[in-house]
């Protein structure tokens, strides 16, 4: 008898830790404001990702160059909006899509901005005052800011599309989140989840073509194969229906993802996500 009132304290004590653990997590708000423009409630803070905060069709298409055929669509929400509570801007490479002119001239100047340390010079002729370089890994009130590899595309256009690259967030009490950033899918981005393992995993998964031949991010199927790496993340699928070099749409990558029989979030634009 006692051994059995031993073992229903033991089961009720650990299922109450369980809960008190999950309880004990915080939320974190995600909204997609367009392509990988992600505004995040993280330990606290507000962070602006990658703003690409343009009108429609005001800069450079990726296909045909001397049009102006990009962003293909308008932001859900107006810019002033976008900006409204920021705290820091965390931004993976400066391409025009993830730091553009009209993100320039609207962020506050002194905002801190971490960014990684292969783009020093590009930034050093912007206006911000208060930017911090990433080459490993910083710290900003709280929050971890891990520096991660990856390979915007093939080798052979590595001069052309320069360093990339992502970040695993960390905070005390809150999910961890890899931004994986312009990556293709390679052994730096499976030995990324595998080593941090990962509770929010978000991928660019718009599959864009360099000059319509190499693809240079992540397509439908890579997306998928993240999602099977890592049975319990949750995998968020952004960078698509933005631009004009990029094939995936919302639509075919939910068809991959039921075929597959694994779970993958796709945001609107302006949608906001709570995990
Ligand atoms: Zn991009």
């Amino acid at each position: 008898m006692k051994k059995v009132v031993f073992a229903i304290v033991t089961i009720i004590a650990l299922s109450n830790c369980t809960t008190h653990k999950q309880n004990d997590m915080e939320k974190v708000n995600i909204q997609l404001i367009r392509n990988a423009t992600l505004k995040l409630n993280y330990g606290g803070k507000t962070l602006l990702l990658d703003p690409m905060l343009s009108p429609k069709q005001s800069f450079m298409s990726f296909v045909v160059p001397d049009k102006n055929l990009n962003p293909t669509i308008d932001m859900p929400v107006s810019v002033d909006e976008v900006v409204n509570g920021v705290d820091a801007v965390l931004l993976t490479h400066v391409h025009p899509d993830h730091l553009d002119p009209a993100a320039v001239e609207a962020l506050p100047k002194d905002i801190p901005f971490f960014a990684q340390i292969a783009d020093k010079e590009p930034l050093s002729q912007m206006p911000f005052k208060n930017v911090s370089l990433i080459n490993d890994k910083e710290m900003y009130d709280g929050i971890s800011i891990i520096r991660t590899n990856g390979k915007h595309g093939p080798d052979e256009l590595f001069e052309t599309l320069g360093t990339v690259s992502g970040y695993i967030l960390q905070a005390k009490n809150y999910p961890s989140i890899y931004i994986v950033g312009d990556c293709l899918l390679d052994d730096d981005i499976r030995n990324t989840i595998a080593t941090y393992q990962p509770d929010i995993i978000i991928t660019n998964s718009g599959g864009a073509k360099f000059m319509g031949t190499h693809t240079i991010l992540m397509d439908a199927d890579a997306t998928v194969q993240v999602a099977k790496l890592a049975p319990n993340a949750k995998v968020i699928a952004v960078h698509m229906e933005a631009l004009d070099h990029c094939t995936v749409t919302r639509e075919a990558l939910k068809n991959e993802a039921e075929k597959a029989g694994v779970q993958i979030v796709i945001p609107a634009d302006g949608e906001i996500l709570e995990l």
